[in-house]
């Protein structure tokens, strides 16, 4: 990224009080060129920085100390076998990995600042979801904050890697026995007040496809002389797992009356290093790019981010919020609501937002 965009950026969350900027080179952060830098600019601005990593390098003094100055790391790691790591996460090692969370909080203590906030981030996909349980064990008795267990969003596959499929592409009993590895790891995470959450609607949709095939089976079953019993155990286990009791069951698209529960367009700002400026991190296209010679501020109220709030107001999505796995569904009038109340706009059910 060019210095002139970085100081515009650094002087945009300024003017609009922003103090937590999130640092993100696409996979593998530490990696960018001048990377070092560029966080130390936004430090000594006084910005709380989060940074994205599979922190498997082997980092110098400096970048360690640079690291140790982060409020956050997000690591992603689905698996700490050794074989699969590597295959998943181009050479990735997790002895390296757990090396340098080490090596960061003992800096941390040495520079006298709080130790990072440490979030491991793990996609689950039919590849991934069984090597949870043992995750969650290391996670725990790593002392790390946060598991955030996000959705796959699928990609070109690559020659020699360990490419990954949804885990909702499974079928009937794999997909439970799936779904069974999911419910080991969160028990345990919950044993132990590891604090976890769910990427989207990702929670309800596995609720509702394990409801669909156990209800299948159940029914089958009572056909037969004293199925029932058992069949009913493994309703029980599958309903025990993390859903919220008041969790709205649904697929993709949004029913009348619904909308995506998503403050993005009001809240999240992503530029990108070809200066373009989005305000989503899903499917919707970039808002507009720096290079015509706007403000950020003028990109970030174009017209077309302007159309994005007033759909998501309204609940007249396009068929990408529609479909975005990444938010869930929340009524409308609740939705207008949170907005009134987070960002003090005054909202219309035609959709019209008029800032304070
Ligand atoms: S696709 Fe729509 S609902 Fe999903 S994150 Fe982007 S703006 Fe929000």
């Amino acid at each position: 990224m060019e210095d002139s965009n970085i100081h515009k950026v650094i002087e945009f969350t300024k003017r609009h009080n922003i103090q937590s900027v999130h640092l993100n080179g696409h996979g593998e952060s530490t990696i960018a060129p001048r990377w070092t830098e560029i966080a130390q600019e936004f430090l000594k601005s006084g910005f709380h920085l989060t940074i994205t990593t599979n922190l498997a390098k082997k980092y110098t003094s400096d970048e360690i100390e640079t690291l140790a100055q982060f409020e956050q790391l997000d690591i992603s790691l689905e698996t700490i076998d050794l074989k699969t790591l590597q295959q998943l996460r181009r050479k990735a090692d997790i002895r390296q990995i757990l090396h340098n969370i080490h090596m960061i909080r003992a800096r941390a203590l040495e520079l006298g600042c709080p130790t990072p906030r440490i979030v491991w981030g793990s996609i689950i996909a039919a590849e991934t979801v069984e090597h949870f349980p043992k995750l969650v064990a290391m996670a725990i008795e790593c002392r790390i904050n946060h598991w955030h267990i996000q959705s796959l969003t699928k990609m070109d596959e690559i020659e020699g890697a360990l490419n990954l499929n949804p885990i909702l592409s499974l079928e009937g009993e794999v997909f439970l026995e799936a779904v069974q590895h999911l419910n080991e790891a969160l028990s345990l995470a919950r044993k132990h007040q590891l604090s976890f959450h769910f990427q989207g609607s990702m929670a309800e949709d596995l609720m509702a496809k394990a409801r669909e095939i156990l209800t299948s089976r159940q029914s089958q079953a009572s056909c037969r002389p004293g199925g029932p019993k058992a069949i009913r155990k493994s309703v029980i286990k599958a309903d025990d797992s993390c859903m919220p009791a008041d969790a709205i069951l649904y697929g993709s698209g949004t029913p009348k009356g619904y909308t995506r529960d998503c403050t993005d367009p009001w809240s999240f700002m992503m530029l990108e290093s070809n200066q373009q400026v989005s305000c989503c991190c899903f499917g919707q296209k970039p808002l507009g790019t720096l290079k015509l010679g706007q403000s950020i501020e003028e990109v970030f109220n174009a017209p077309r981010a302007n159309n994005l709030r007033n759909s998501l107001l309204t609940g007249e999505l396009d068929s990408i919020c529609a479909n975005c796995s990444y938010r869930t569904l929340v009524p409308v009038d609740k939705f207008h609501k949170k907005i009134s109340h987070e960002f003090r706009v005054t909202t219309s059910l035609n959709g019209n937002a008029h800032a304070h």
